[in-house]
């Protein structure tokens, strides 16, 4: 056994062997992976091993591809060859027209990255699979890809190739502790020695947080129970003179593929149960659950009324064993949150279709630094501080309950919540707020006209539209407050703050004290890495010089990471995490001013508190920071505040308002206005696979700095040229907003892809963003947006078509 390389893989199901062998492809062949047991003995072996494209975003389904068709020159490979059913076609079935739609979003999305799927009929659903009746059917999505694979064999054939190119297996050689060095490198102690790494790969499955402990952390990753059946020979297979398709049914919550001349047909039953989330035996290897075919009768009846078939039919096996999830679903896939030269591959639910794609994604985050896609949907670091496996628990039944249920633009499921609240939750609930989850925290959507009023689940505007634009109209005509909870903010302190922040923004980073100003974050490569808000506060009673870095509410972990990972041993700065402190109170309308002038002493005037002004003050008593910036597009402010002091902020400035005719507004209202005036949205506008150029954030890129992260490849990627640009687009239709992901076509070729879309209240326009071909940037161009499979006409209009001036916003 080697007692030095580069990287050590720890766990030989798909996800490790999968990472392994994209090393070696990467191009580091020095790499280690060691198994406890023998490859394959968690979950993998045992796996329905279904391959579908079918996913709910683009980074998803373009990492769903990559595993397909390395299935499929895998399993064609003379050398070690395997066994994959490829394009047997599938199945999603639907009995709603909501489904309908959202099938046809997703195909929409999915022709973006390559992908054909195809909206079928009931009629058309049962002439592809002849076993099942069209009651209760309104149609459903095909994917022409969808197949199964053999995973004991498609995990040899990876490391079997890894092998060749000089990546090296040992089986029943259990790690049993990790120590990381000083400089950041690992030691490996498993049971037959020690291996000297510099990285480290969590792939443990189910045993994920056995790994994690031994490194000091705890993942948010629980297992549930799953199972599933083989039939004996069904006489209708043999007829029908194809393989049959695969099917899922969010209908009645089971899948089936064809398992030799039977059926496999797996459950997703309501009455379902968490598994080993005390300890696992450690004699559990290539183990099962007991069989508990009473729990899945509710589903069961379900599969006998589409597939009549069944009923006549043997069981010859059955099969139940763990599976992971996470707080959302999606697996956790990248860097481990504060650590250095770890990383992980953990929480996979659908591991055999997807773990050829996240392990070609992992490899290239570990070598480059980023992959090719944007990863945030499977990031580690998506989820903070509330992240445990309490929670997870409660997210995993709640997701396993609804496992082929796709979640509707503006849905937010119960289960774990409230997680993260202000002192103002219950204040805010009992004015009647619709909340929304970001990151844990309850954040006001809206505020709801009636306690009965639950809009529609629809790709479509829902009911809630007036509502929003009866916010958006105070906010414009007098004046609004809104609560932002859980906005990420950094106090960075030290003599060298500024140096190392003009050295982390691609942009200019103002010293002037009391000012704020807004850059952004490059990675090496020159790609959007974050955006923020830096205000410099100077020394006050409340503390030292200090700067405040503000972004997104989901950022703090991945931002965090990204700051302290880049300070040197030899600079003065110290960062501190204020998130779980403070809390901020939007106050924003024409009226703002007046509103603010008579709770908080001093003077506001626009001439001693101009835009971009910071300034700490008391609202009433209650001590508060106050910064002159706008995400409306209205004269707004800022004001950050004690969460111990929130709701006497609150009282003071409802008091004040009062006169000036304040109301509440929410998220959905914010939402509307900042695509009015070209305002980005973390991870939706702004990407890894787009640089700031692309973005249209050339004002933000000061490429006469001597130096900022990404500079150098900044310089060479202009040289290209854009790929694509962003651009600002005026839909034609009010039904429905453009969604994150749809395509744009010229014809059957598709020219763009949307990142956000709403409608502008202020502007009367649906509105929406795009990254486009450069050729098609220039206002007035037109292509067609498939929105939820119709074809609209979208123009590219300039950006920011309120107040393009800005003149409102300065005041
Ligand atoms: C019944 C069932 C049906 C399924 N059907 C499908 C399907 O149709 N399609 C699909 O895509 N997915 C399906 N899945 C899910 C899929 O099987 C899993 O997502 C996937 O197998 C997980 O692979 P893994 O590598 O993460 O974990 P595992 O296969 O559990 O591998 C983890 C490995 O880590 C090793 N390990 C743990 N601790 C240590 C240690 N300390 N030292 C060394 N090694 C260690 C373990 O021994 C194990 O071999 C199904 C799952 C179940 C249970």
């Amino acid at each position: 056994m080697k007692s030095r390389t580069k990287v050590v893989v720890i766990g030989g199901g798909i996800a490790g062997c999968s990472t392994l062998y994209h090393l070696t492809q990467e191009g580091w062949s020095d790499v280690i992976l060691v198994e406890r047991n023998e490859l394959t003995s968690g979950t993998t072996w045992h796996s329905a091993a279904q391959v579908t494209n079918f996913g709910m975003n683009q980074t998803m389904v373009g990492l769903k591809t990559h595993s397909i068709k390395l299935y499929k020159d895998l399993s064609e490979n003379p050398e070690y060859p395997i066994n994959y059913h490829h394009a047997d076609g599938g199945i999603r079935l639907a009995n709603t027209e909501a489904q309908m739609q959202g099938y046809r979003h997703f195909a929409s999305m999915a022709r973006g990255m390559g992908v054909e799927f195809e909206i079928i009929d009931a009629q058309e659903c049962a002439r592809r699979h002849p076993l099942i009746s069209t009651t209760n059917l309104l149609g459903g999505l095909w994917d022409p890809l969808d197949g199964d694979i053999d995973p004991a064999q498609l995990c040899q054939a990876l490391a079997f190739h890894a092998r060749k190119a000089g990546a090296e297996v040992y089986r029943n050689t259990p790690v049993t502790a990790l120590t990381q060095h000083k400089d950041d490198t690992w030691t490996v102690h498993t049971e037959k020695g020690d291996i000297d790494c510099d990285i480290v790969v969590n792939a443990g499955g189910y045993r994920v947080n056995e790994v994690g402990a031994m490194m000091g952390v705890h993942h948010p990753v629980a297992s549930m129970e799953h199972q599933y059946f083989l039939t004996e020979d069904i006489p209708g297979i043999a007829k029908a003179g194809h393989r049959m398709p695969l099917l899922r049914c969010p209908i009645s919550d089971y899948y089936s593929r064809q398992e030799k001349g039977g059926l496999l047909v797996g459950f997703y039953e309501q009455d379902c149960k968490p598994w080993g989330m005390d300890g696992i035996d450690p004699n559990f290897v290539n183990a099962l659950c007991p069989d508990d075919l009473d729990r899945v009768m509710d589903v069961l009846a379900g599969a006998f009324e589409r597939m009549p078939a069944l009923e006549e039919t043997g069981i010859r096996a059955i099969v139940n064993g763990p599976i992971t999830y996470t707080i959302d679903g999606a697996p956790l896939v990248g860097p481990i949150p504060g650590k250095r030269n770890a990383f992980c591959i953990i929480g996979l639910r659908a591991g055999l279709g997807e773990g050829g794609g996240h392990g070609w994604l992992l490899a290239q985050q570990i070598v480059h630094g980023e992959a090719c896609y944007d990863t945030w949907c499977i990031d580690p670091r998506r989820f903070t501080g509330h992240a445990n496996v309490e929670l997870t628990s409660l997210k995993a039944i709640e997701d396993y309950q609804n496992e082929f249920r796709f979640h509707f633009p503006h849905e937010h499921r119960p289960a774990g919540r409230p997680a993260k609240t202000t002192p103002l939750t219950p204040i805010m609930a009992a004015e009647g707020a619709e909340f929304a989850l970001v990151n844990g925290w309850e954040r006001v959507d809206y505020i709801k006209p009636t306690p009965e009023f639950h809009p529609s689940l629809s790709f479509n505007f829902d009911e809630a539209f007036d509502v929003i634009a009866a916010e958006v109209h105070n906010v414009q005509t007098n004046v609004g407050l809104c609560e932002v909870s859980g906005f990420n903010r950094f106090q960075i302190t030290g003599t060298d703050a500024h140096t190392f922040l003009d050295r982390m923004f691609c942009g200019n980073v103002t010293k002037r004290p009391n000012r704020v100003g807004l850059g952004y974050l490059l990675n090496h490569h020159g790609m959007i890495k974050s955006e923020a808000t830096f205000a410099n506060l100077p020394a006050s009673d409340r503390g030292p010089d200090r700067i405040w870095y503000g972004s997104a509410a989901a950022s703090e972990f991945h931002d965090m990471d990204w700051l302290t990972q880049h300070l040197r041993d030899d600079e003065d700065v110290q960062i501190r995490s204020l998130t779980n402190e403070q809390t901020i109170l939007v106050l924003a309308g024409p009226k703002a001013r007046d509103v603010l002038a008579s709770c908080a002493r001093g003077d506001w005037s626009a001439e001693a508190f101009p835009w971009l002004s910071v300034r700490e003050c008391f609202i009433g008593f209650a001590p508060a920071t106050v910064m002159a910036v706008s995400f409306s597009g209205e004269l707004a402010y800022e004001i950050h505040v004690p969460n111990a002091s929130l709701y006497a902020a609150y009282l003071a400035l409802r008091e004040a308002g009062n006169p000036h005719g304040l109301k509440l507004f929410g998220a959905r209202a914010v939402d509307s206005m900042r695509m009015e005036k070209g305002f980005l949205h973390w991870k939706a506008d702004l990407l890894t696979e787009f640089d700031p150029f692309e973005t249209g954030l050339d004002r933000f890129v000061k490429l006469d700095k001597p130096d900022f992260i990404g500079r150098d490849a900044l310089i060479k990627r202009r040289e290209n040229g854009p790929r694509k640009q962003f651009v600002t687009l005026e839909i034609n239709t009010t039904g429905a907003p453009a969604h994150g992901g749809a395509s744009l076509m010229q014809g059957d070729r598709v020219v763009g892809t949307i990142t956000s879309g709403d409608w502008g209240h202020r502007v009367d326009k649906n509105l929406a963003y795009a990254f486009v071909e450069p050729a098609l940037a220039e206002p007035d161009q037109t292509m067609q947006l498939n929105l939820c499979g119709d074809l609209i006409v979208a123009t590219v209009i300039s950006p920011s078509p309120y107040d393009p001036a800005f003149s409102r916003i300065k005041g």
